[in-house]
């Protein structure tokens, strides 16, 4: 049974700051000192997938530039209202892989928990951007059934926490369900995949340190980022923290199109993760959603990229180039 951890009397500082994030395209160029941008994607795909992005992320941003490469991940253009023959809603096959709400199983021993739909930052070619999150989140009440399916699966050796973003979560219901996964004997890691200490590094606060440090389990974090102007000194502190309490620390990229697609480029964010403690460990080509095709990378293109890092680099800065195919029993190597 799921025991009570206390209830924080004062909202933590990262919810202001989570609350504060800006969703206004207009607000967002003035911060950065454009007054118009010419190609703003249409009223109905900023109703479908707002603009959102947390003001710290923003304060990375180059000023009066529209090529800047954290700008681009989070600005609605109007390439996103064009429909891409081969780009479809659910392009790694989520919605076919629920054996309970909120559980995916694709891959053997790993059970992933879409813990939440919501995410600080909205990234524009984020293959969740249709996902209907709002029917398939587990209700609090539906943790049950998750945990009850896990219980009943002595193969999970590991449960991943994704979403959206699981670390918008609390830390009072984060430290509930690692308490319950705990007590699952065959559970013996827990993974959080989460892009909040990069984009709202304020999350990693000493709550959420408190409970991480004290889960029996073994830790894992894979945070999301795609550059290394991504990784400034806050950034580095709560990645510190992450180890310091007990965390190993993987990074995935997404290979995105005008934002990480030189080698330099590439090679800077190996360099400025390993930096902060953090391994590379997957180089994501674009999953086909729709809404997203000005952001893909040719697979050609991509593999001479990948053997251009091989040869740039230690092994173990190289992230493995991967692909997602619904149905696969693993993310496909290129
Ligand atoms: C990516 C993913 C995993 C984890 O795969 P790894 O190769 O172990 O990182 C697990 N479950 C699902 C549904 C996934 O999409
Ligand atoms: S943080 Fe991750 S899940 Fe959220 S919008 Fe960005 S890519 Fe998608």
């Amino acid at each position: 049974m799921i025991t009570q951890s206390p209830r924080p009397l004062q909202r933590p500082a990262w919810q202001t700051e989570l609350a504060r994030a800006v969703r206004d395209p207009q607000e967002l160029l003035a911060l950065i000192g454009l007054n118009n941008h010419p190609q703003l994607a249409s009223e109905a795909t900023r109703r479908q997938f707002p603009l959102r992005v947390p003001r710290g992320y923003i304060a990375r941003m180059k000023k009066g530039d529209p090529d800047d490469p954290l700008f681009r991940q989070v600005f609605p253009l109007i390439a996103e209202d064009q429909i891409s023959p081969g780009f479809s809603a659910d392009p790694v096959g989520d919605l076919a892989a629920m054996p309970a709400p909120g559980v995916l199983q694709k891959y053997a021993g790993r059970v992933l928990l879409v813990t939440t739909g919501a995410c600080a930052i909205h990234c524009r070619y984020c293959f969740r951007r249709h996902f209907p999150y709002a029917d398939h989140n587990p209700a609090p009440s539906q943790w049950e059934q998750a945990l009850q399916y896990i219980a009943q699966n002595p193969s999970t050796r590991e449960v991943i926490l994704s979403g959206g973003d699981p670390l918008t979560l609390t830390d009072h219901r984060l430290a509930e369900l690692a308490q319950a996964l705990a007590a699952i004997s065959h559970v013996k890691r827990l993974r959080i995949h989460t892009r909040l200490p990069v984009v709202l590094p304020e999350r990693v606060d000493s709550r959420l340190l408190q409970w991480l440090e004290h889960t029996p389990l073994q830790k894992v974090v894979v945070i999301h980022a795609n550059h290394a102007n991504e990784l400034d000194d806050r950034v580095g502190e709560a990645l510190e923290g992450l180890s310091r309490a007990g965390c190993r620390l993987f990074n995935q990229t997404v290979l995105l199109r005008g934002i990480n697609d030189k080698i330099n480029t590439l090679c800077d964010l190996s360099e400025s993760l390993f930096d902060a403690g953090v391994i590379p460990y997957y180089l994501h080509l674009l999953d086909r959603v729709q809404g997203a095709a000005h952001f893909e990378v040719d697979t050609l293109t991509a593999q001479c990229l990948y053997q251009t890092l091989r040869a740039r680099l230690p092994g173990y800065l190289v992230p493995l180039l991967v692909q997602e195919l619904a149905g696969a029993p693993s993310k496909l190597p290129l």
